[in-house]
């Protein structure tokens, strides 16, 4: 830390993003990315606007809005496109929390929350999930903060019914609630269908899952055009161009590439439960997720164990210190040869561990 350090920032406990060694080639299954390419279309049109880089990019992502609009059957005015959806749940504690309105979070969720509280100066509150990792609808009720759901929820995968998010949104009419649906794709009920009913939804999507956009860093916050507006405030005030012309075009490409969308989220739904079926088979303990990957404990393996001796043979998948979910590790649906070497592996450290 340099001396000329602000006093705000000096306490930040920074988020830690999954690693990416490069020391050797891993099976990587530890940052829920896309197992399979970017379609060829977001590819081409991505290489296609790089030949014109050297003009800014278009700060109103006209063509993606639109087309996005159009599939999902919404107004252009309604979706605010984001630097990833980090971006824009980061503009969501900018734009709707402060001292009047603390936001509230699961104990167990994506780790990035806390991490945006903090860096926004922004009082928060983490509201314990059930034993066994399930969300209880009642805590959420009435509490008068900005809430933030991850739906399915991270790095659980479980997902809570649209009734439930109803429920949630009608008891804090007073504030907004945002449904964080990084992982909606791979068979949640989506609650953009709920915008035009409550004028305190916000659903925050992403490209970097589903449509294998990861590195392209494409996300959007959906919801009121009053909402969007406000967020629209935040991103002209900090940084108008923040999605370049090269990422713009390979999401316009993914949109219009839909068949193959629907294809790879089916594909990792299959493989999804073929490797919760081997798992289980192997005496594994998982929660029912509804997202790209599996949170999984062994009774007789330390997860940390796990997570190291996979690491050891090639393979990564995700441990997360945090003491409520030590014994855990978060895992990755794969290609199902990328899960057969996983499962090959964890049966040898069974062995060995036995
Ligand atoms: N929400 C959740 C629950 C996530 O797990 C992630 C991925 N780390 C994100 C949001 C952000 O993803 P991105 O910025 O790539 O859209």
């Amino acid at each position: 830390m340099s001396r000329f350090f602000s006093e705000k920032y000096k306490a930040l406990d920074v988020y830690t993003p999954g690693e990416q060694p490069k020391d050797m080639q891993y099976v990587k299954l530890n940052t829920n990315e896309s197992p399979f390419p970017p379609s060829e279309k977001a590819q081409a049109y991505a290489a296609k606007a790089a030949e014109r880089l050297q003009l800014y990019c278009d700060p109103e992502n006209t063509a993606l809005t639109k087309k996005f609009a159009e599939v999902y059957g919404i107004l252009t005015d309604e979706v605010l496109f984001t630097n990833g959806s980090d971006d824009a749940l980061n503009f969501s504690f900018m734009a709707f929390c402060d001292d009047a309105h603390p936001a509230a979070f699961a104990d167990i969720t994506y780790g990035f929350y806390p991490v945006f509280a903090a860096l926004n100066r922004v009082p928060y509150e983490e509201i314990p999930l059930n034993s066994d990792f399930t969300i209880n609808v009642e805590d959420y009720l009435g509490v008068n903060k900005t809430i933030f759901i991850a739906n399915p929820n991270a790095p659980t995968g479980i997902a809570l019914p649209l009734s439930d998010i109803e429920r949630i949104l009608q008891s804090n009419p007073g504030n907004v609630v945002i449904v964080d649906e990084a992982y909606v794709d791979f068979g949640t009920e989506s609650a953009v269908s709920l915008i035009h009913k409550y004028d305190n939804l916000l659903v925050t999507q992403t490209f970097s899952k589903s449509r294998s956009l990861a590195g392209g860093r494409l996300g959007m916050a959906i919801g009121g055009a009053p909402l969007i507006q406000d967020l629209n405030t935040i991103k002209y005030s900090t940084n108008p161009y923040n999605i370049n012309s090269m990422t713009q075009a390979a999401g316009l490409g993914a949109l219009e590439d839909g068949e193959y969308f629907r294809s790879n989220c089916a594909t990792i739904m299959e493989n999804r439960a073929y490797l919760a079926e081997k798992l289980a088979e192997l005496g594994f303990v998982m929660t029912e997720s509804k997202s790209n990957f599996l949170f999984a404990k062994h009774p007789q393996l330390d997860g940390e164990k796990l997570y190291l001796e996979l690491k050891k043979r090639g393979v990564l998948v995700r441990h997360f210190t945090k003491e409520r979910i030590r014994d855990y590790n978060r895992i990755t649906i794969g290609t199902k040869e990328q899960l057969d070497i996983l499962l090959k592996n964890i049966r040898e450290i069974l062995e060995e561990n036995a």
